[in-house]
């Protein structure tokens, strides 16, 4: 361990594993509280520092920004005001925890520090196929987040595809609808996953084709996305599909592996939080951001529940003074 400062400390009030803006909120507001909150911002497990926005361009859904904010600007402002407002930043991973006692213990590839209260924002990661050309056209036609990208000038009025089968695929597919001029749903079985209601509303809309026994092979195109390279499950002929969009709705990975057998996580991975609150199912741990919802996955969600978390381990710090 190095004989910093850090590492030194006496134990600390409040630990926030992870910099993305569910992290980098619950650091702005436990650093108003005086709380002192030691960061933990990741390197390169579950993501990079900044965490999920800093993988994509334009984000133009986070209040406050009328002509859009690339999402590095974003995340950068975000450290700046979390720093500015008390909090400490490590870069490093987090690499093993020990919630059996109080205080947690917290070890990180070359710190180890104890703390009365943690909070864990270490997000989700978007499942990709890794298709041959896909590093080329990330961003530049290829999205993971319908909601996110949809409404961006590339994909207006074109014809866009979605692949997956479950509900999040119907509800992207739906919702792309509202931009594109047909959307192509590549089912890679003869059947979805989704739920009967969800499947029913794909089933009934006038802009949604699907393509059982289909699987995308690669995309290809020039400055952006013309088209996808499919194959059939069953016969495997290829074809291609023109398309201006490609959106991957196979799912999200919770980056919870840390904590598997000392939170309480639901089948999927997710962690379990209480109710309306962010609550785990130990005392003075708290979860925030995409790492607890599987539902919303969107920036403004993350801070926001960010901000519970801050203000119920202040709340319950205070509790046990
Ligand atoms: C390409 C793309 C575009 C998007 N566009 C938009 C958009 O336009 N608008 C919108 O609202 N949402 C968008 N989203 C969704 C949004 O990015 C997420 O909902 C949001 O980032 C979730 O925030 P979070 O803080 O929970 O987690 P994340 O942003 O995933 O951050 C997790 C953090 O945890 C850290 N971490 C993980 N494991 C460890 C560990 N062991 N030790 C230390 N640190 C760790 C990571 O390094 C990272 O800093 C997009 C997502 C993607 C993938």
């Amino acid at each position: 361990m190095k004989s910093d400062a850090i590492a030194n400390s006496p134990i600390r009030n409040l630990v926030i594993i992870g910099s993305g803006p569910a992290g980098h909120t619950a650091a702005i507001y436990a650093g108003r509280a005086n709380l002192n909150p030691l960061v933990f911002e990741g390197f390169q497990k579950g993501g990079i520092p900044g965490g999920q926005l800093m993988t994509t361009t334009e984000v133009e859904n986070f209040p406050g920004f009328p002509n859009g904010v690339m999402g590095a600007q974003l995340m950068h402002d975000m450290r700046e005001q979390a720093l500015n407002c008390g909090a400490e930043m490590i870069m490093e991973d987090v690499v093993a925890i020990d919630l059996s006692d109080r205080p947690f213990t917290i070890t990180s590839t070359s710190h180890q520090v104890q703390a009365h209260s943690l909070i864990i924002a270490t997000g989700a990661t978007a499942k990709r196929l890794h298709l041959p050309s896909e590093a080329q056209f990330w961003n530049r036609g290829i999205s993971a987040c319908a909601v996110c990208d949809g409404a961006a000038p590339i994909f207006r009025g074109v014809e866009l595809a979605v692949v997956g089968g479950g509900d999040t695929a119907a509800e992207e597919a739906i919702f792309l609808t509202k931009y594109g001029s047909k959307v192509h749903l590549l089912v890679r079985g003869d059947h979805m996953r989704a739920s009967k209601i969800m499947q029913e509303r794909v089933f009934a809309h006038p802009k949604i084709v699907i393509h059982w026994h289909s699987l995308p092979l690669d995309v290809y195109g020039e400055e952006i996305v013309k088209g996808v390279k499919i194959v059939d499950t069953h016969t495997r002929e290829e074809r291609d599909l023109a398309v201006g969009g490609l959106f991957y709705a196979i799912g999200h990975t919770p980056n919870t592996d840390l904590f598997a057998g000392q939170i309480e996580l639901d089948p999927t991975g997710y962690i379990i939080t209480k109710g309306k609150s962010t609550a785990t199912n130990i005392a003075g741990v708290y979860a925030c951001g995409d790492v607890q919802d599987h539902e919303y996955r969107q920036a403004i969600t993350a801070a926001g529940t960010g901000c519970m978390a801050a203000l119920e381990a202040e709340r319950w710090l205070s509790a046990q003074a």
